[in-house]
């Protein structure tokens, strides 16, 4: 059958019964999901505060009168050749971040799932999490979940999922 035999779009499903299941969806995600964390990979920056020495890879132990951030927890005035105590000396910066989502979760993964999404065989610290869309990026790239008080780590890669939009973000997840 060729695609020119079909009919048009939208004779059973308009656009509003559309927007409305995309409503019910979402309802439902907010009343039966359960929040998760993800722990974003940290991202190193130079320290505000000091001057970095990059031959010892470390604070040069002066402070930064340019320092841009109010005086508080990123800007502490100290005597050349003290300690930097807002990277403690390290010259560097960790910072983490976490975002929270409210998810689907589920222990039931489907035997075609397993095989889909190469996730291995059947292990029961498995589990999948189904999110809003614009969670994609986020998971992706996270360090690893929390998910119900114990941490998971991402398998493969998650997948945009819908009927005629993408609305879900679908992920696999292994206990660690
Ligand atoms: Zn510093």
């Amino acid at each position: 059958m060729s695609e020119s035999s079909l009919p048009d779009r939208g004779g059973l499903v308009g656009n509003d019964v559309i927007k409305q299941f995309k409503t019910y969806m979402d309802q439902i995600l907010v009343d039966l999901g359960r929040q998760i964390r993800l722990n974003m990979q940290p991202s190193r920056q130079d320290c505000p505060n000091c001057g970095y020495d990059s031959v010892r890879k470390r604070s040069n132990n002066r402070y930064n009168s340019s320092n841009p951030n109010p005086l508080g927890p990123l800007h502490k005035v100290f005597a050349d050749g003290q300690r930097c105590s807002v990277c403690n000396g390290q010259g560097i910066l960790n910072t983490t971040r976490s975002v929270d989502y409210t998810a689907g979760i589920s222990k039931t993964i489907k035997e075609r799932e397993i095989e889909d999404f190469d996730i291995g065989t059947f292990n029961p610290n498995l589990l999948k999490t189904t999110t809003v869309l614009g969670s994609f990026g986020d998971i992706s790239s996270c360090e690893n979940a929390l998910i119900d008080g114990q941490t998971y780590k991402l398998i493969g890669k998650p997948i945009k999922t819908g009927l005629r939009d993408l609305i879900r973000v679908k992920a696999f997840w292994e206990l660690v």
